[in-house]
């Protein structure tokens, strides 16, 4: 009895906020629509990643792998427009604020906002760095580095097969 009460409860808190299933909402900031909005946050199964994913983008994103360097076409881009997470299409970077490393991988100097990036302390290969992870998704980007060009100083070295990239005017 005291078990369906808690259930009962737990699905009228559940209830209130919307409609939808009890997923996790984050406040994002929208491109296109020049403000922040809330968004739920995108829970898959390793399954599901895989089925929807291509290896690579799974191995970067799921698996936290890097990609070779000038691997892909992302790193050499000049075009104009936004690059968003291959795994859940959240906006992270805007062309405006790429600029050209000299490492081989898509570098920026700043996310389209600061909530829409994710960091975690990395430890590994005997290295102190920064990790980038997409909010939404929990996906691996890159690393962030404070090496960067003005106005920021920091670098975020990403990997471009954990972006897509879509032209706009
Ligand atoms: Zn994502």
């Amino acid at each position: 009895m005291l078990r369906l009460i808690q259930v009962l409860a737990l699905l009228s808190l559940a209830a209130v906020p919307s409609a939808s299933q009890s997923a996790e909402q984050i406040k994002v900031y929208d491109v296109t629509r020049g403000g922040l909005v809330m968004t739920d946050k995108v829970v898959r199964t390793e399954a599901e990643w895989k089925a929807r994913l291509t290896p690579e983008q799974f191995h970067i994103l799921r698996e936290k792998g890097t990609e070779r360097q000038y691997a892909g076409s992302l790193w050499n881009n000049h075009e104009h427009g936004i690059y968003r997470c291959a795994g859940c299409g959240l906006d992270l970077f805007r062309s405006e604020e790429k600029y050209e490393s000299g490492t081989g991988w898509p570098s920026f100097y700043a996310p389209v906002a600061r909530e829409n990036v994710r960091f975690e302390e990395d430890n590994s290969f005997f290295m102190r760095r920064t990790e980038v992870l997409c909010p939404r998704c929990g996906g691996h980007l890159g690393h962030v580095f404070n090496d960067g060009p003005a106005p920021s100083g920091e670098r975020y070295c990403m990997n471009g097969g954990a972006l897509t990239f879509v032209k706009t005017d």
